[in-house]
Parts: structure tokens; C-alpha cells; sequence
């Protein structure tokens, strides 16, 4: 349903970023990777998303605090596709502490890559998109865009602010084809939530397993964890046609979480 388009996923190294990539190559897209890793493992993956869905992969190292570099992997895909028509906002970081206790510098990563970060990228792309009456932007915001949870400080402020930017967005390109979506999942098991455990354990003074229990999934009704290939799914589905007035919403999925 993809062919012909091109998209640049941030963090799609890991997680739900990788789950992302893998759905708009596997639905036709041309993929910019993006993220950290091993160089070896990043080629690996690279090679194999392309061989397997007969599309063009291409990777850049951005670091999404460095706005500059930013615009430069614009430029780079750009090049390389002749187009940008979709961006995933995707890459993310988190911490986990008391709001008294929260490092200042942990604060400013996190504001840089989990919202400043999709600015920069907007900014660098909106324009080719708009001229040509098509894009698709779509952030990955959380739960924690809608609703807060304690010692999250930094996170739940910038995933709001995503949800904000979101709807700004939105506004500005809903007259040239362009729509902008936030999904707002709740927890979905990779790497980011598996590195949580030991930091909420220690805030909470509670066991792994009542980490699990009583907090991932306390609040999330189904009792399961979701799954990237649930973000990928939704993400094909608001890139396509069908989703054309679809623009400025935030989309829990979250397992009714945010229906409490
Ligand atoms: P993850 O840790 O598995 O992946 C994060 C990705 O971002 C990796 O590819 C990493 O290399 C990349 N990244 C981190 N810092 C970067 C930087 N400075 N520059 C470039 N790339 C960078 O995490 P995930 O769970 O897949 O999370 C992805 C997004 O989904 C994040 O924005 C996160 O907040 C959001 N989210 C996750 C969950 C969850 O339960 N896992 C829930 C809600 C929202």
C-alpha cells in the first residue's frame, strides 16, 4: 500500500522504532534507519530489511540531540529516496526518579530527544512535503503524553509536550495533505521498559517481579503487554489513503490504560 513512498524512522534500531521499520518496508516504503548499535549488527539488519521486502534501507548515525544532524539525515534521505513523504518520530530515552532527585542533565536529554528532536525533523522536511500535497507525520508519544505516573518527571513533560506539538502540526498542514498523529502506547515490551525494572524496583523498594505486576501492568487492563508489531501495524494504517482525515489526535494504545 506504501510503494512509491519514503520514510525516515528515528531510534529504529531497537523496539517499537524497529517494529515501525519493518511494517512501512514490509507495506512498500523506502526506510531511513536511525538510532545506536553495533555497526555490524545495524549493516545486518539494514541488508536483510531490504533483501526481504525488496525496498531501498538506508541508515544514518544522527544523534537526535544534535539538531544539526539532524537536518543533515533530511538531507540524506532526501537524496538518496528523491523524497521524504513519512517521519516517525520515534527515537526515546527515559529515567526513572523523585522529582527532587532528578539529574538536570537527565532532564535536558530527555526534553532534546524526546521532543526537540521531532521539531528539528519536522522542520526539515515539512516543506518538500507540503509542495507536494502528501505527507504523513506520525510521533510516538505514550501513555504518558495523556496522563502522568510518579518519578517520571522529564518524560511525561515531554511526551506532552509531543501530544502539543502534535496537534500544532497537524493545523499547520491540513491544508496541503499532510496529517500528524501521535500514538500514545502504553507498555510495550522491549528494551526501555526491560532497562526500568532496576529503577523502579529501587524507587518503588519493591521485587522485579512486583515491578512487572504491580506496576507495568497495574494499570493496563488487558494484563499483556502490547507488542511493536502492533505500533507497526497502526503506523501503515495512518500513513495509507484511508487515514487522509485522520490528523491531530493522540491514539492510546494502551490496553484501555487511559480508559480508567
Ligand atoms: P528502545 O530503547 O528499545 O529504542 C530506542 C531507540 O532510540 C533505539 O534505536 C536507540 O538507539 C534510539 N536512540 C536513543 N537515543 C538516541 C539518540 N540520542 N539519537 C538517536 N537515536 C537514539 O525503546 P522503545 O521502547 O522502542 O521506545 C521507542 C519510543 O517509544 C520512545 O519514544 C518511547 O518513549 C516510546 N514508548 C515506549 C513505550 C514502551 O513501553 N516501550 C511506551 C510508550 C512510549
Amino acid at each position: 500500500a506504501l510503494e512509491g513512498r519514503s520514510a525516515i524512522v528515528t531510534g529504529s534500531t531497537s523496539g517499537i522504532g524497529l517494529g515501525i521499520a519493518e511494517a512501512l518496508a514490509r507495506a512498500g516504503a523506502a526506510v531511513m534507519l536511525n538510532g545506536f548499535g553495533d555497526p555490524e549488527e545495524i549493516e545486518t539488519q539494514r541488508a536483510s530489511l531490504s533483501e526481504c521486502c525488496d525496498v531501498d534501507v538506508a541508515y544514518d548515525a544522527a544523534n537526535m540531540t544534535d539538531p544539526k544532524a539532524i537536518r543533515m539525515m533530511a538531507e540524506h534521505a532526501a537524496m538518496r529516496f528523491g523524497q521524504v513523504d513519512i517521519i516517525v518520530n520515534n527515537a526515546g530515552i527515559q529515567h526513572v526518579a523523585p522529582v527532587e532527585d532528578f539529574p538536570a542533565e537527565k532532564w535536558d536529554a530527555i526534553l532534546a530527544i524526546n521532543l526537540s528532536a521531532a521539531f528539528h525533523l519536522v522542520q526539515a522536511t515539512f516543506q518538500g512535503m507540503r509542495r507536494r500535497g502528501f505527507g504523513r507525520v506520525i510521533n510516538v508519544a505514550s501513555a504518558h503524553g495523556l496522563i502522568a505516573s510518579p518519578f517520571k518527571s522529564a518524560y511525561v513533560a515531554a511526551k506532552h509536550g509531543m501530544v502539543g506539538l502534535t496537534k500544532v502540526v497537524a493545523l499547520e498542514g491540513a491544508e496541503d495533505g499532510i496529517t500528524c498523529n501521535a500514538i500514545c502506547p502504553g507498555y510495550v515490551w522491549t528494551p526501555l521498559v526491560e532497562k526500568q525494572i532496576d529503577g523502579q524496583a529501587a524507587s518503588h523498594g519493591i521485587g522485579r517481579d512486583a515491578v512487572i505486576r504491580d506496576v507495568f501492568l497495574k494499570e493496563q487492563p488487558t494484563k499483556r503487554f502490547a507488542t511493536v508489531e502492533e505500533m507497526g501495524a497502526l503506523a501503515v494504517f495512518l500513513c495509507s489513503d484511508g487515514a487522509a482525515s485522520i490528523t491531530g489526535t493522540a491514539l492510546p494504545v494502551d490496553g484501555g490504560w487511559t480508559a480508567h
